[in-house]
């Protein structure tokens, strides 16, 4: 999974490029749930959130690290409703 970091400003234009409804509004800065984010796996060839950021500061959780293949199968399970 992905994450924001303190240097977030809130300003807003992550969370609609996200596929997955990962980023919401958290209390100091935007947040990622960490269960919804494939990192774009399964949508894009690269995190969206990331491409549109203007102050670069979404960076891999490094407590939520992941492979590929474990971010496929969570956007196989997102998609499957399961
Ligand atoms: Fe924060 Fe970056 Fe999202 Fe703007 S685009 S709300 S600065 S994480």
């Amino acid at each position: 999974a992905l994450k924001i970091t303190d240097e977030c400003i809130n300003c807003d234009v992550c969370a609609p490029e996200c596929p997955n409804g990962a980023i919401s509004q958290g209390e100091e800065t935007y947040v990622i749930d960490p269960n919804l984010c494939t990192e774009c796996v399964g949508h894009y060839e690269t995190s969206q959130c990331v491409e549109v950021c203007p102050v670069d500061c979404i960076i891999k959780d490094p407590d939520h690290q992941e492979t590929e293949e474990e971010l496929r199968a969570k956007y196989e399970r997102l998609i499957g409703g399961g």
